[in-house]
């Protein structure tokens, strides 16, 4: 993908987290491939829904920044999870109150209560908690490196997808289940063999 149209993109989807309460003030990061070597990636400690495209910062897969301005101090575990799959095009990391709701209390997503839990997230996985920016963070995320979606225990979330839009809606999608799981209370999932039928689709 073209440079410019990267940062034009990746500026529109912060607004768009931002403006949907996905994130607030700094929190988060969000990155964009362009091709096998390089990304472009949300700088450090900005808020989401005020950056301009020409604020992104490129860098390359062994972490070296190539533009102006100080990448997010998350870039590790981007980077781990663009190399763990070529066809990984995008990284989107917030803190979603719903998601963290349950991050905080230790309670795995539910992804089984909805069809589209199933079909747009399957298992979500929850990552203990390491000190942001952390070397043994990036190491837990690249372990699950092959889920759709997971949460960071007393943290966030993280989601990946094929394009920018893919990794944003899994993002809202995962939000949207997080939420639902605390108002629905105790309601039982879907049935085991439904989800078998649901994960063919
Ligand atoms: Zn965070």
């Amino acid at each position: 993908m073209n440079e410019q149209t990267a940062r034009n993109k990746l500026t529109d989807i912060c607004k768009l987290i931002y403006d949907r309460n996905l994130t607030v003030s700094a929190g988060g990061n969000m990155s964009l491939r362009l091709n096998d070597k390089e990304f472009i990636i949300t700088p450090s400690g900005r808020n989401k829904g005020l950056l301009r495209p020409d604020e992104m910062v490129l860098m390359n897969m062994k972490g070296k920044t190539l533009s102006d301005g100080r990448p997010s101090i998350e870039k590790g575990f981007h980077i781990a999870l663009f190399k763990a799959d070529p066809e990984t095009a995008s990284v989107i990391h917030c803190h979603p109150l719903n998601c963290t709701i349950l991050a905080v209390r230790g309670e795995k997503i539910r992804s089984s209560l909805t069809p589209e839990g199933v079909i747009l997230l399957g298992d979500v996985p929850m990552i203990g908690y390491f000190t942001p920016g952390s070397k043994k963070l990036v190491e837990e995320v690249a372990k699950n490196s092959s889920s759709r979606a997971m949460l960071m225990e007393r943290h966030g979330a993280i989601t990946q997808g094929r394009t920018l839009e893919e990794a944003f809606n899994r993002m809202e999608e995962l939000e949207f289940q997080a939420k639902l799981q605390i108002l629905a209370g105790n309601a039982d999932e879907l049935p085991a063999s439904e989800v078998r039928k649901l994960l063919k689709m």
